[in-house]
Protein backbone atom coordinates (compact mmCIF):
# COMPACT_ATOMS: atom_id res chain seq x y z
CA UNK A 1 0.00 0.00 0.00
CA UNK A 2 1.60 3.57 -0.64
CA UNK A 3 1.52 6.12 1.60
CA UNK A 4 -1.29 8.72 0.75
CA UNK A 5 -3.39 10.50 3.33
CA UNK A 6 -6.56 9.02 2.77
CA UNK A 7 -9.68 11.26 3.68
CA UNK A 8 -13.26 11.55 2.89
CA UNK A 9 -16.25 14.49 3.13
CA UNK A 10 -19.77 14.09 2.87
CA UNK A 11 -22.84 16.83 2.87
CA UNK A 12 -26.58 16.33 2.89
CA UNK A 13 -26.94 19.46 1.44
CA UNK A 14 -27.19 23.41 2.16
CA UNK A 15 -29.57 26.03 2.25
CA UNK A 16 -31.71 27.88 4.88
CA UNK A 17 -31.00 25.65 8.05
CA UNK A 18 -33.41 27.98 10.81
CA UNK A 19 -31.67 27.00 14.27
CA UNK A 20 -35.39 27.77 15.60
CA UNK A 21 -37.28 24.87 13.48
CA UNK A 22 -33.88 22.55 14.52
CA UNK A 23 -34.93 20.36 17.66
CA UNK A 24 -32.26 18.73 19.47
CA UNK A 25 -33.94 15.54 18.87
CA UNK A 26 -33.80 16.32 15.10
CA UNK A 27 -30.26 17.62 14.75
CA UNK A 28 -29.54 14.21 16.54
CA UNK A 29 -31.21 12.34 13.64
CA UNK A 30 -29.29 14.60 10.91
CA UNK A 31 -26.15 13.74 12.75
CA UNK A 32 -26.29 10.28 13.05
CA UNK A 33 -27.20 10.32 9.37
CA UNK A 34 -23.94 12.22 8.75
CA UNK A 35 -21.77 9.60 11.01
CA UNK A 36 -23.76 6.60 9.28
CA UNK A 37 -22.70 7.55 5.80
CA UNK A 38 -19.25 8.87 6.74
CA UNK A 39 -17.86 5.81 8.45
CA UNK A 40 -19.40 3.77 5.52
CA UNK A 41 -16.89 5.23 3.28
CA UNK A 42 -13.97 5.84 5.71
CA UNK A 43 -13.79 2.67 6.91
CA UNK A 44 -13.75 1.31 3.11
CA UNK A 45 -10.70 4.05 2.38
CA UNK A 46 -8.93 2.33 6.04
CA UNK A 47 -8.93 -0.71 4.61
CA UNK A 48 -7.42 0.09 1.56
CA UNK A 49 -10.11 0.40 -0.40
CA UNK A 50 -11.26 2.45 -3.45
CA UNK A 51 -12.10 6.01 -3.38
CA UNK A 52 -14.76 5.39 -5.80
CA UNK A 53 -16.19 2.24 -3.56
CA UNK A 54 -16.62 4.83 -0.65
CA UNK A 55 -17.99 7.70 -2.28
CA UNK A 56 -20.55 5.30 -3.96
CA UNK A 57 -21.34 3.91 -0.25
CA UNK A 58 -21.22 7.32 1.77
CA UNK A 59 -23.87 8.66 -0.56
CA UNK A 60 -25.89 5.24 -0.76
CA UNK A 61 -26.14 5.41 2.90
CA UNK A 62 -27.23 9.09 2.66
CA UNK A 63 -29.61 8.05 0.00
CA UNK A 64 -31.37 5.14 2.42
CA UNK A 65 -31.66 8.09 5.12
CA UNK A 66 -34.92 9.70 4.71
CA UNK A 67 -34.18 13.34 6.17
CA UNK A 68 -31.90 14.61 3.03
CA UNK A 69 -33.27 15.02 -0.31
CA UNK A 70 -32.10 11.55 -1.90
CA UNK A 71 -32.91 8.08 -2.81
CA UNK A 72 -35.49 7.78 -0.16
CA UNK A 73 -36.18 11.60 1.17
CA UNK A 74 -36.54 12.99 -2.46
CA UNK A 75 -38.30 15.45 -2.58
CA UNK A 76 -41.94 15.70 -4.33
CA UNK A 77 -41.82 16.89 -7.95
CA UNK A 78 -45.11 19.30 -9.38
CA UNK A 79 -47.33 16.16 -9.99
CA UNK A 80 -46.84 14.05 -6.74
CA UNK A 81 -44.32 11.91 -7.87
CA UNK A 82 -39.98 11.70 -7.24
CA UNK A 83 -37.65 12.23 -10.05
CA UNK A 84 -33.83 11.87 -8.87
CA UNK A 85 -30.70 12.83 -10.22
CA UNK A 86 -26.97 11.44 -9.28
CA UNK A 87 -24.04 11.35 -10.48
CA UNK A 88 -20.32 9.89 -9.72
CA UNK A 89 -17.05 10.20 -11.06
CA UNK A 90 -13.73 8.95 -11.09
CA UNK A 91 -10.62 11.12 -10.58
CA UNK A 92 -7.99 8.93 -12.11
CA UNK A 93 -9.26 7.99 -15.74
CA UNK A 94 -11.61 11.12 -15.54
CA UNK A 95 -14.41 9.01 -16.52
CA UNK A 96 -18.06 9.79 -15.20
CA UNK A 97 -21.52 8.44 -15.40
CA UNK A 98 -25.04 10.33 -14.18
CA UNK A 99 -28.78 9.90 -14.87
CA UNK A 100 -31.26 12.43 -14.59
CA UNK A 101 -35.20 12.29 -13.78
CA UNK A 102 -35.11 8.93 -12.80
CA UNK A 103 -37.78 7.33 -10.71
CA UNK A 104 -38.54 4.54 -8.02
CA UNK A 105 -34.82 3.47 -8.00
CA UNK A 106 -33.53 2.87 -4.11
CA UNK A 107 -30.02 4.44 -4.86
CA UNK A 108 -29.39 6.30 -7.94
CA UNK A 109 -26.05 6.63 -7.44
CA UNK A 110 -25.17 3.19 -7.57
CA UNK A 111 -27.10 3.07 -11.02
CA UNK A 112 -24.73 6.39 -12.17
CA UNK A 113 -21.84 3.68 -11.57
CA UNK A 114 -23.34 1.10 -13.50
CA UNK A 115 -23.55 4.05 -16.49
CA UNK A 116 -20.03 5.05 -16.39
CA UNK A 117 -18.89 1.08 -15.76
CA UNK A 118 -21.40 -0.66 -18.37
CA UNK A 119 -23.35 1.36 -20.45
CA UNK A 120 -20.73 3.08 -22.64
CA UNK A 121 -22.40 6.28 -22.12
CA UNK A 122 -22.08 9.46 -19.54
CA UNK A 123 -25.75 10.75 -18.50
CA UNK A 124 -28.59 8.24 -19.57
CA UNK A 125 -32.38 10.16 -18.62
CA UNK A 126 -35.81 8.95 -17.46
CA UNK A 127 -37.07 5.73 -18.69
CA UNK A 128 -34.26 4.57 -20.52
CA UNK A 129 -32.14 5.28 -17.28
CA UNK A 130 -34.62 2.89 -15.48
CA UNK A 131 -34.78 0.28 -18.19
CA UNK A 132 -31.29 -0.21 -18.10
CA UNK A 133 -31.24 0.08 -14.42
CA UNK A 134 -33.35 -3.47 -14.75
CA UNK A 135 -30.86 -4.46 -17.16
CA UNK A 136 -28.13 -4.14 -14.71
CA UNK A 137 -30.37 -5.76 -11.68
CA UNK A 138 -30.60 -2.64 -9.55
CA UNK A 139 -32.88 -2.26 -6.43
CA UNK A 140 -36.48 -0.54 -7.66
CA UNK A 141 -38.90 0.49 -4.61
CA UNK A 142 -42.50 1.39 -4.77
CA UNK A 143 -43.70 5.12 -4.05
CA UNK A 144 -44.34 4.45 -0.82
CA UNK A 145 -40.97 3.74 0.36
CA UNK A 146 -40.34 7.44 -1.34
CA UNK A 147 -43.48 9.13 0.83
CA UNK A 148 -42.91 11.13 4.37
CA UNK A 149 -45.27 13.28 5.83
CA UNK A 150 -42.83 15.91 6.12
CA UNK A 151 -41.82 15.95 2.38
CA UNK A 152 -45.77 15.73 1.25
CA UNK A 153 -46.33 19.03 3.22
CA UNK A 154 -43.77 20.53 1.79
CA UNK A 155 -44.87 19.70 -1.41
CA UNK A 156 -48.09 21.11 -0.90
CA UNK A 157 -46.70 24.63 1.02
CA UNK A 158 -45.20 25.11 -2.54
CA UNK A 159 -48.36 24.07 -4.52
CA UNK A 160 -50.20 26.56 -3.01
CA UNK A 161 -47.37 29.42 -2.92
CA UNK A 162 -47.32 29.09 -6.22
CA UNK A 163 -51.30 29.45 -6.64
CA UNK A 164 -50.67 32.55 -4.55
CA UNK A 165 -47.63 34.16 -6.03
CA UNK A 166 -46.85 32.74 -9.45
CA UNK A 167 -42.94 33.62 -9.38
CA UNK A 168 -42.26 32.00 -5.69
CA UNK A 169 -39.90 29.11 -6.22
CA UNK A 170 -39.31 27.24 -3.26
CA UNK A 171 -36.42 26.39 -2.78
CA UNK A 172 -34.91 23.60 0.05
CA UNK A 173 -32.03 22.14 -0.42
CA UNK A 174 -31.03 18.52 0.34
CA UNK A 175 -28.79 16.95 -1.64
CA UNK A 176 -26.28 14.91 -0.91
CA UNK A 177 -22.92 13.89 -2.12
CA UNK A 178 -19.36 12.80 -0.75
CA UNK A 179 -15.42 13.25 -1.97
CA UNK A 180 -12.60 11.01 -1.45
CA UNK A 181 -9.00 10.48 -1.62
CA UNK A 182 -7.60 7.03 -1.19
CA UNK A 183 -4.26 5.23 -0.46
CA UNK A 184 -3.65 5.21 -4.03
CA UNK A 185 -4.15 8.73 -4.61
CA UNK A 186 -7.17 8.30 -6.38
CA UNK A 187 -10.03 10.78 -6.21
CA UNK A 188 -13.62 10.14 -6.01
CA UNK A 189 -16.49 12.28 -6.09
CA UNK A 190 -20.76 11.68 -6.01
CA UNK A 191 -23.63 13.35 -5.87
CA UNK A 192 -27.48 12.77 -5.71
CA UNK A 193 -30.60 14.66 -5.20
CA UNK A 194 -34.30 14.78 -5.73
CA UNK A 195 -33.93 18.49 -6.93
CA UNK A 196 -35.84 21.01 -6.05
CA UNK A 197 -39.46 20.77 -4.55
CA UNK A 198 -42.65 20.98 -6.61
CA UNK A 199 -40.17 21.22 -9.86
CA UNK A 200 -41.71 21.04 -13.07
CA UNK A 201 -41.07 19.68 -16.60
CA UNK A 202 -38.59 17.32 -16.51
CA UNK A 203 -36.48 20.64 -14.95
CA UNK A 204 -32.44 18.82 -14.47
CA UNK A 205 -30.45 20.66 -11.99
CA UNK A 206 -26.46 20.16 -11.47
CA UNK A 207 -25.73 17.51 -9.73
CA UNK A 208 -25.42 14.82 -12.55
CA UNK A 209 -23.59 16.70 -14.99
CA UNK A 210 -20.16 16.58 -14.68
CA UNK A 211 -17.91 19.58 -14.12
CA UNK A 212 -21.21 21.37 -12.74
CA UNK A 213 -22.04 19.49 -9.69
CA UNK A 214 -19.65 16.96 -9.71
CA UNK A 215 -15.93 16.75 -11.01
CA UNK A 216 -12.86 14.37 -9.70
CA UNK A 217 -9.68 14.64 -11.44
CA UNK A 218 -6.36 13.39 -9.78
CA UNK A 219 -4.53 16.42 -10.74
CA UNK A 220 -6.35 18.71 -8.88
CA UNK A 221 -9.35 17.84 -6.88
CA UNK A 222 -12.63 16.25 -5.96
CA UNK A 223 -15.97 18.50 -5.63
CA UNK A 224 -19.93 17.76 -4.61
CA UNK A 225 -22.33 21.30 -4.65
CA UNK A 226 -25.68 22.13 -3.28
CA UNK A 227 -27.51 24.87 -3.95
CA UNK A 228 -29.76 26.31 -6.69
CA UNK A 229 -28.65 24.34 -9.65
CA UNK A 230 -29.48 26.51 -12.25
CA UNK A 231 -26.88 28.91 -11.22
CA UNK A 232 -24.27 26.09 -10.17
CA UNK A 233 -24.63 24.98 -14.17
CA UNK A 234 -24.45 28.78 -15.26
CA UNK A 235 -21.30 29.25 -13.27
CA UNK A 236 -19.87 25.38 -13.82
CA UNK A 237 -18.67 25.35 -10.17
CA UNK A 238 -17.08 22.17 -9.87
CA UNK A 239 -14.64 22.37 -13.09
CA UNK A 240 -14.25 26.00 -12.25
CA UNK A 241 -12.56 25.35 -9.17
CA UNK A 242 -10.39 22.28 -10.61
CA UNK A 243 -9.21 25.00 -13.30
CA UNK A 244 -8.45 27.65 -11.01
CA UNK A 245 -5.87 24.55 -9.32
CA UNK A 246 -4.84 23.68 -12.78
CA UNK A 247 -4.54 26.49 -15.01
CA UNK A 248 -3.74 29.24 -12.22
CA UNK A 249 -1.86 27.11 -9.02
CA UNK A 250 -4.41 28.50 -6.40
CA UNK A 251 -4.93 26.13 -3.27
CA UNK A 252 -7.83 24.41 -2.92
CA UNK A 253 -9.19 26.92 -0.01
CA UNK A 254 -8.13 29.51 -2.35
CA UNK A 255 -10.46 28.49 -5.35
CA UNK A 256 -13.08 27.57 -3.11
CA UNK A 257 -13.48 30.95 -1.62
CA UNK A 258 -13.21 32.66 -4.73
CA UNK A 259 -16.17 30.45 -6.57
CA UNK A 260 -18.66 30.02 -3.44
CA UNK A 261 -18.00 33.40 -1.63
CA UNK A 262 -17.61 35.40 -4.48
CA UNK A 263 -17.87 34.32 -7.96
CA UNK A 264 -21.42 32.70 -6.78
CA UNK A 265 -22.70 35.07 -4.59
CA UNK A 266 -22.14 38.06 -7.39
CA UNK A 267 -25.05 36.38 -9.32
CA UNK A 268 -26.66 34.56 -6.54
CA UNK A 269 -25.68 31.21 -6.07
CA UNK A 270 -26.95 30.47 -3.34
CA UNK A 271 -25.36 27.12 -1.66
CA UNK A 272 -21.58 25.38 -0.68
CA UNK A 273 -19.82 22.41 -2.11
CA UNK A 274 -17.55 19.71 -0.33
CA UNK A 275 -13.88 19.52 -1.56
CA UNK A 276 -10.80 17.73 -1.32
CA UNK A 277 -7.29 17.97 -3.21
CA UNK A 278 -4.80 15.49 -4.32
CA UNK A 279 -3.18 16.20 -1.40
CA UNK A 280 -6.05 15.13 0.94
CA UNK A 281 -6.92 19.06 2.26
CA UNK A 282 -10.46 19.38 2.94
CA UNK A 283 -12.92 22.31 2.33
CA UNK A 284 -16.50 22.26 2.77
CA UNK A 285 -17.35 26.50 1.94
CA UNK A 286 -21.04 27.64 1.67
CA UNK A 287 -22.56 30.70 1.55
CA UNK A 288 -26.04 29.84 3.02
CA UNK A 289 -26.88 29.64 6.18
CA UNK A 290 -26.12 26.36 6.85
CA UNK A 291 -25.09 22.57 5.56
CA UNK A 292 -24.90 19.32 6.53
CA UNK A 293 -21.10 18.12 6.19
CA UNK A 294 -18.63 15.55 7.88
CA UNK A 295 -15.62 14.88 6.61
CA UNK A 296 -12.22 12.15 8.40
CA UNK A 297 -8.98 11.93 7.08
CA UNK A 298 -6.10 9.79 8.48
CA UNK A 299 -4.31 13.65 10.18
CA UNK A 300 -6.81 13.96 12.61
CA UNK A 301 -9.94 15.41 11.43
CA UNK A 302 -13.28 14.08 12.06
CA UNK A 303 -16.48 17.06 11.71
CA UNK A 304 -20.11 16.33 11.73
CA UNK A 305 -21.05 20.39 11.24
CA UNK A 306 -24.54 21.91 10.57
CA UNK A 307 -23.97 25.54 11.09
CA UNK A 308 -21.33 28.22 10.62
N1 LIG B 1 -28.33 21.35 -6.52
C1 LIG B 1 -29.58 20.65 -6.44
C2 LIG B 1 -30.38 20.92 -7.67
O1 LIG B 1 -30.42 22.03 -8.11
C3 LIG B 1 -30.40 21.02 -5.28
C4 LIG B 1 -29.72 20.83 -3.96
O2 LIG B 1 -28.54 21.07 -3.82
O3 LIG B 1 -30.41 20.44 -3.03
O4 LIG B 1 -31.03 20.01 -8.16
Amino acid sequence: MSRNNISIAIHGGAGTILRNEMTPELQQQYEQGLHNALDKGYSILSVGGSSLDAVEAAVASLEDFPLFNAGRGAVFNNKGGHEMDAAIMYGKTLEAGGVCGVSNIRNPVRLARAVMEQSGHVLLSGAGAEEFARSQHLQFEDDAYFYSQQRYQQWQDALKADVVQLDHTVKKFGTVGAVALDYEGNLSAATSTGGLTNKKFGRIGDSPIPGAGTYANNNTCAISCTGVGELFIRSVVAYDISCLIEYKGLSLKDACDLVVNDKLVKIGGEGGLIAIDKDGNIEMPFNSEGMYRACHNNLGRNEILIYR
